[in-house]
């Protein structure tokens, strides 16, 4: 081990490591507190040359790599565990957009926003919207084959990308960086690192796909009595083709966000069972509020929606957003939370929350399911705050029960343990548990086929 380091200090330069306690830190810690590493040395390559120079050394002397990006993700992955660290912070040169291609060449630890602001200046969208997307990276996006908000309309990760250029175990560089739209030349082998959390090779950059811009995006919120009645709405909506978004939240996590959390404020005088931020894209600011009005009125009409505000402009769009994407954030004064993020087929959404809510109350009687997320995904993130006055640790650790009861019901509805966060460490044993045991088998052959030493991400997925 002391040998290898040494050598990865020699073979990089001052700039590309580091061994302080303090600036490596911050990377030590997920987000939400849950995970905590270490680690005896970060790497910071600046190049594409530099982490394959890294990894070659590391592979010469069986050091094993944790990548990482903006550390935002949400299943331990990221976070080592005495294997070097390898941070992508300082490659984030956007390569070159191209217009006419509708494509973007980003360097894997360029954050979402830049990607955003750089397809922007392009008059383009890359249409990837998550709500840590100011410290998310691209590569990170990538390995996690992130969703967000708008997979109704446009998919997830791997659907906005063309190819990886990537550096593999052995330190060799894989360049599947492309703008073509055809390309039926053997396996995609670029789609083997989508999704693959760090575990066959560190992605070094990504040709991504732009779409036009679409000029005006008219965005409501409106309110429904129950997940029956959001997926009727859905319905309603999809006719016009135009949709976008949509998000469902419940009263109890809405109201945690409107009372705790600055600057929210509730836009309706009553309180709701269940609210719905629903987005659709037209050609012009005319066009869309008209067609809002149209589809919200038919709506009331059938007896799906309760009340609804159309926003009149960018800062009431934004103030609405900021609603769901301040969801983490109210749920944490309700106290401790076990969190799921879940996919069931669209049609079971109901039959979902009636099975599993009641199977919560009998399990931890007061428990405060609160559902919400990409409904229109049938991606709900299933969290459940602790029953009131119980003491947080004694709820955290039912993790394992409740996750059994949930993910039992998710197989029962034909669904999935994870819809967009990944696997990591938190989810590892339910993915052995749960998967196809060929599609187990599969995922080791391949992983035994490209990093034979599993230096890559050793304790993570499989
Ligand atoms: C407030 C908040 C909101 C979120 N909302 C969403 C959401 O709506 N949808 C969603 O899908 N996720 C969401 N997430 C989760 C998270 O932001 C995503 O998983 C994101 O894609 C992670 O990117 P990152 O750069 O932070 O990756 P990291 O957290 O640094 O890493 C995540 C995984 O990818 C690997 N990795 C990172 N970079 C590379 C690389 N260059 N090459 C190979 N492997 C790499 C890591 O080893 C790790 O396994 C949210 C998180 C937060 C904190």
């Amino acid at each position: 081990m002391l040998d290898g380091l040494k050598a990865l200090k020699s073979a990089l330069p001052a700039a590309a490591w580091t061994q302080d306690a303090d600036i490596i830190a911050p990377h030590l810690v997920e987000w939400r507190d849950k995970y905590f590493g270490k680690t005896p040395l970060m790497l910071t390559p600046r190049s594409t040359a530099e982490v394959s120079e890294a990894v070659k050394v590391c592979a010469a002397h069986g050091l094993k790599i944790v990548p990482q990006g903006g550390n935002t993700g949400l299943v331990g992955g990221q976070t080592p565990q005495g294997e070097v660290l390898f941070s992508l912070k300082k490659m984030t040169t956007i390569r070159a957009v191209d217009a006419v291609n509708n494509a973007m060449t980003a360097e894997a630890g360029a954050t979402l926003q830049s990607v955003h602001d750089a397809a922007d200046k392009a008059n383009r969208k890359f249409p990837l919207f998550l709500a840590s997307q100011g410290s998310c990276t691209i590569g990170g996006n990538l390995s996690t084959n992130a969703g967000g908000n708008h997979v109704l309309k446009y998919g997830t990760t791997k659907d906005l990308v063309f190819g990886v250029e990537a550096v593999l175990a052995s330190g060799e560089i894989y360049n599947g960086l492309t703008s073509l739209r055809k390309d039926n030349t053997g396996y995609d082998l670029s789609r083997l690192f989508l999704g693959a959390e760090g575990t066959l090779g560190i992605i070094t950059a990504a040709s991504l796909k732009l779409f036009p811009k679409a000029s005006y995006t008219q965005r409501v919120i409106t309110t429904v009595e129950s997940p029956a009645k959001a997926l009727d709405l859905l319905e309603h909506c999809r006719a016009s083709g135009r949709l976008g978004m949509f998000e469902v939240m419940p009263q109890i996590g809405f109201n945690a966000v409107v009372s705790n959390i600055p600057d929210q404020r509730d836009p309706f005088e009553t309180s709701y069972t269940w609210y719905v931020i629903i987005d659709w894209d037209f050609e012009t600011e005319a066009e869309g509020s008209a067609l809002a009005e149209k589809l919200l009125s038919s709506a009331f009409e059938k007896d799906l929606i309760r009340d609804a505000v159309i926003a009149q402009n960018e800062t009431q769009a934004a103030q609405i957003m900021s609603l769901r994407e301040n969801m983490s954030a109210g749920q944490k004064f309700l106290g401790g939370s076990i969190k799921f993020d879940i996919t069931v087929p669209l049609n079971t959404i109901p039959a979902f929350f009636k099975k599993a809510d009641a199977a919560m109350e009998a399990q931890i009687p007061g428990s405060r399911p609160v559902g919400f997320g990409h409904f229109g995904d049938g991606n709900i993130h299933y969290n459940i705050a602790q029953p009131v006055g119980m003491d947080k640790e004694e709820f955290l650790n039912q993790w394992q029960s409740v996750s059994e009861i949930v993910f039992d019901i998710v197989g029962e509805f034909g669904g999935s343990i994870s819809a967009e966060h990944g696997i990591g460490i938190m989810k590892k044993t339910d993915l052995a548990k749960r998967a196809d045991p060929v599609k187990m088998a599969m995922m080791r052959s391949i992983k035994q086929a490209l990093d034979p030493d599993n230096i890559m991400n050793p304790r993570v997925m499989i």
